[in-house]
This record gives C-alpha cells, sequence and structure tokens, in this order.
C-alpha cells in the first residue's frame, strides 16, 4: 500500500478555512448524530476534502483519509498480517483504526478502488456498524463517533463504474459542486490574498471556460485550479501568463481547446 496516499491529523491543527455553500454543516452534523455515513459528489476541486478537513474540526474528531485507486484492496483499508523480526504480526489498515477509535475515515474517489471492497463497507454502513475481520476471526463494533464518508466524481468518464444502488442506498448523500461566484471569489481571496477586483475577474474567466463544455474539455476549471492561477498572479505574475500556466495548460493538451481558452483569458484579463 502506497502510505503517504493516508493521513490522519494527530496534532491539533489551526482551524481551516472553510466557507459553506448550502447546509452541507448542518447535515453532516445530523448524519454523524445518528451514526449514518455520508456520500459526497461533486467534480474534482470543488471543497470536498476541504469540507471533511473541517468537519473532523469541528467535531473533534481524528481523520483516516485514503485516496482511492484502482489497485486499492480490502487489506489496504482493513489490515493485513506482515513479517518483523519476532514473527508475523497484525497492523490495522486505515479503516480499522477508524473503526476502533471512533475516528473519520474518508475514501477520496471511492469508485476507483476495486468492487470487493464494498463488502467490508456494507455491514458498516448500515444499523449494525460491524467490521469483519477475517484474518484474525475479529468482528468490530464501530466505537461512537465512528463516521464513515465516501466521495466520487459523477464526472462522464466515471458513469460505468458508478456505485451500486444497494451501496449507495446506504448513505446520506450530498451533491456538491463549484459555488456561486461571490463565494468562490471570497474563496480564492482567502486562499490566494489576491485582490477582490481580480479575483471576481479570475471567476468570471473560470464560469466562462466551464461554458466550454465537454466537446473541448475533460473536465472543467475546478476552485483549486482558480486558487493557483489567483496565487501566481497575487505574486506579479501576469495574468495571461498564470492562466496559461495553470488553466489552459493542465485542463488540455489539445492545440485547439487552449487556444479557445486562451482566447477567453485574454477577453478577462
Ligand atoms: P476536492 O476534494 O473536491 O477535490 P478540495 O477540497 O481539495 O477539492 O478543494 C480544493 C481547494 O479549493 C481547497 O484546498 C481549498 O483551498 C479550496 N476550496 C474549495 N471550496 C472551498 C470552500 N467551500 N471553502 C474553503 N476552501 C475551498
Amino acid at each position: 500500500m502506497d502510505t503517504a496516499r493516508i493521513g490522519s491529523n494527530p496534532e491539533p491543527q489551526p482551524e481551516l478555512f472553510y466557507q459553506a455553500t448550502g447546509s452541507e454543516v448542518q447535515l453532516f452534523e445530523q448524519a454523524d448524530r445518528f451514526g449514518m455515513p455520508v456520500l459526497i459528489k461533486g467534480p474534482t476541486g470543488c471543497g470536498k476534502t476541504r469540507f471533511i478537513q473541517h468537519m473532523a474540526q469541528r467535531l473533534g474528531r481524528k481523520l483516516y483519509t485514503v485516496a482511492c485507486h484502482d489497485d486499492l484492496t480490502t487489506a489496504d483499508l482493513v489490515g493485513r498480517h506482515l513479517i518483523g523480526a519476532d514473527g508475523t504480526f497484525w497492523q490495522d489498515g486505515p479503516l480499522t483504526r477508524a473503526v476502533r477509535e471512533g475516528a473519520i475515515c474518508y475514501l477520496d474517489e471511492v469508485i476507483e478502488a476495486r468492487k470487493d471492497i464494498t463488502v467490508v463497507l456494507h455491514p458498516l454502513a448500515d444499523d449494525r456498524r460491524i467490521l469483519p475481520l477475517e484474518a484474525t476471526g475479529e468482528e468490530l463494533q464501530a466505537a461512537p463517533g465512528f463516521m464513515l464518508v465516501v466521495s466520487y466524481n459523477p464526472g462522464y468518464r466515471n458513469l460505468l463504474k458508478g456505485l451500486k444502488p444497494s451501496t449507495r442506498q446506504r448513505f446520506v448523500a450530498m451533491s456538491f459542486d463549484y459555488p456561486d461566484a461571490a463565494t468562490e471569489s471570497h474563496i480564492i481571496q482567502h486562499e490566494s490574498a489576491l485582490d477582490p477586483a481580480r479575483a471576481d475577474q479570475l471567476v468570471a474567466l473560470g464560469n466562462a471556460v466551464r461554458h466550454l463544455g465537454q466537446h473541448d474539455l475533460e473536465e472543467a476549471p475546478s476552485t483549486r485550479l482558480l486558487i493557483h492561477t489567483a496565487r501566481l498572479i497575487a505574486a506579479g505574475m501576469d495574468p495571461r501568463q498564470a492562466c496559461e500556466a495553470c488553466m489552459a495548460q493542465p485542463l488540455t493538451d489539445e492545440p485547439t481547446a487552449q487556444a479557445a481558452i486562451m482566447d477567453i483569458v485574454r477577453l478577462h484579463f
């Protein structure tokens, strides 16, 4: 398992900025109150991870984050026997640690993971809240405070891989999208220290590029991408150059699509 992809936050952290865009904070708190798992869908870079980090802080809960990928197996989540100097020993995976400690376990891009992980998620995601550890014979009852959170990007490439209804129906689901213009500008200003006028311009540009649609771009520019652009502009880089480096180039390799983006950039900067 690629351990660099797994993170936890054992130390108290300075409070992370999170700008709510609806009633997601209250919904998450209610889901937590009733021990219900949460599913968050939305395009990449629209604030899903930041939201979970914020909620973990707000609820005073430890957070285990797993970035799912197509080699991720049940053992990567649950744990496995390892061989040490004194023979074999069992090492908990991040899901098992979260279950034992009453922490939040966040599986980012869950539909990238192999299908067999749903077998361990099902009994955890309903009223039983149990995690059977086949390898050790244990059946863990999730500690109070344990919460399972999964996210995915329902973009067109993932349609065929979508979660099964029997899995989805166990979750409280919320849909995230790019924030409205005023909110996105506020987020960009906060994250990049760009002045309000240019942050507004950048948001207008981002929305214009988003309207190019899927024929031209595989994925629309995210809030994250606009923040990267804003940081370079705030640091003194020419806005067009910053847009080329942070927007046109990362979004596409197609020269015609890049040219279309740069045409829109020149209308705004
Ligand atoms: P996702 O998990 O959806 O791919 P992230 O949560 O990593 O996206 O968001 C990308 C970046 O955008 C964050 O690091 C943060 O700087 C910013 N961001 C997006 N939405 C918000 C928000 N509502 N409040 C604060 N920051 C946000």
